[in-house]
């Protein structure tokens, strides 16, 4: 410390703010990079410079940066009462509004929502209502969760024991016992010779299959899934019938599918839902994210009737369903997610989304041809790029040459921010991206992967 200026903002952060998911130590020297205004899929810094956003900030920010419709909302609603609970039978207008809209468009019959504040928040309420329903249903030996190995679905005590990335296991003495994790659909990555994508999917069946035997049918909750895997896995879509064939091992062992729409809810992959996209269908719902274009922090979970019977019977036993979050079902932040889906009905989401997935696959499916890129995959306005170090073996570059993060800071030299893992650059620009800037944003990410080529290179 430090060459960053006295009382200068970059001081002052480094000197108060702990980030997520930045290097402590090393964000003291470095500092941060100030953000301070956007518009369309640009957001700007501090020093005025412009970078097209590839991943929608943290996978949210579906209709760009900075709405006067969207803030006209949340200020007439704080004028007018700013917030009110929804505990103990209270209510709001725009809670109901809100939980009737969602119902009205889920991709499968859903009989109550309830609202909180994130994602993280909605997989923790969700998985105590896996809890709640086997313990209602005098089963509370079905306690133990699946889900995958490199998926992430939150940060809570909870959902980081959901998420299947050892890293963000290891320093905090997780995941606690219960937890299991299938395997990463990576149909590129791990298929044998001549092995079909269908016939992948078929071996990943056959593994959970294995795992549920081998713990016990009887021991087994809920299976946990994003439809198109996203932070960890660096939006990978599934194989061919893999959710098809997943879901047939779950229902023959009385195992509930939870659908995580986090990412993938709101059109993002082409439909509605990731979950009518891919083909899953779920007892539970969590969403967040684009439910309020990320102007507001709000998620919900939606239930099908028959966890709702058994939030009833336990209600019956307990006296209430003993649940909830002081912000659940805010007014200002219903309200603004109530207009985001105004908004999503007139620009048509869907179909726009459906009318750019092919001008979105062609301009980054056109990268296969470069030497770093191995294979590009997605649906709708969410894709990932497979970095290779050999193309012919489909082999990944080791883990210590970071070539996502060289990737990455190559890109934001060229004025574009992505989303990277270790091996795969993930997709996923605002909705309402046109189709030039597709182009040029595929146009940067190839001149980034020159860069990168020629700095391993030299
Ligand atoms: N599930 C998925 C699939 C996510 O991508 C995320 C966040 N990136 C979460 C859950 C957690 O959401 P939040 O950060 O709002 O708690």
């Amino acid at each position: 410390m430090t060459h960053l200026a006295p009382n200068s903002p970059h001081a002052r952060d480094v000197a108060s703010v702990l980030h997520p998911y930045t290097h402590a130590r090393r964000h003291l020297e470095t500092g941060p990079t100030i953000f301070s205004e956007g518009s369309g899929i640009y957001i700007h810094d501090d020093t005025g410079r412009a970078y097209m956003e590839g991943a929608s900030a943290l996978w949210c920010a579906s209709l760009g940066f900075a709405s006067e419709r969207l803030a006209k909302v949340a200020y007439e609603t704080m004028r007018r009462m700013g917030y009110y609970h929804i505990f103990r039978g209270a209510s709001n207008e725009p809670a109901i509004d809100l939980c009737e809209k969602l119902l009205a468009i889920a991709p499968v019959p859903m009989s109550k929502v309830l609202l909180q504040c994130s994602g993280s928040e909605a997989n923790d309420s969700a998985l105590k209502l896996v809890w709640y329903h086997w313990n209602a249903q005098g089963r509370p030996e079905k306690r133990k969760i699946i889900s995958r190995k490199a998926s992430y679905h939150g940060s809570t005590v909870a959902t980081i024991c959901l998420t299947g990335i050892p890293d963000f296991h290891k320093g905090f003495g997780m995941p606690f016992e219960g937890f299991l994790y299938a395997d990463c659909p990576h149909y590129y990555r791990d298929h044998e010779e001549g092995e079909t994508e269908e016939q992948f999917s078929q071996r990943m069946a056959d593994a959970l299959e294995e795992m549920i035997l081998r713990e016990g049918p009887d021991t087994i909750g809920a299976f946990w899934a994003d439809p198109i895997q996203g932070g960890g896995a660096g939006a990978l879509p599934p194989p061919a019938r893999y959710f098809e064939k997943i879901q047939a091992v779950l229902r023959k062992y009385d195992i509930l599918m939870v659908a995580d729409e986090v990412i993938c809810g709101f059109g993002r992959t082409g439909n509605m839902w990731g979950s009518q996209t891919c083909g899953v269908v779920p007892d539970i719902v969590t969403c967040a994210k684009a439910l309020s274009a990320a102007m507001q922090p709000i998620s919900a979970v939606l239930m099908n009737e028959r966890i709702f019977q058994s939030v009833m019977t336990q209600s019956d036993r307990l006296g209430s369903f003993v649940h909830g979050f002081t912000y659940a079902g805010h007014p200002v932040a219903a309200a603004v997610a109530l207009e985001t889906l105004r908004i999503y009905e007139e620009m048509d989401l869907v179909a726009h989304v459906k009318a750019l997935e092919p001008i979105f696959l062609r301009a980054f499916g056109a990268l296969k041809d470069h030497p770093l890129v191995g294979d590009v995959a997605g649906h709708g306005l969410m894709g990932g790029v497979e970095l290779v170090q050999d193309k012919a073996k489909r082999r990944p570059f080791p883990e210590g040459q970071k070539i996502g993060a060289k990737v990455d800071a190559h890109a934001r030299e060229r004025g574009l921010i992505l989303r990277t893992t270790a091996d795969r650059v993930a997709l996923s620009p605002p909705l309402i991206i046109t189709e030039e800037e597709i182009v040029e944003m595929a146009a940067r990410l190839r001149g980034a992967l020159d860069d990168t080529f020629a700095e391993i290179a030299a």
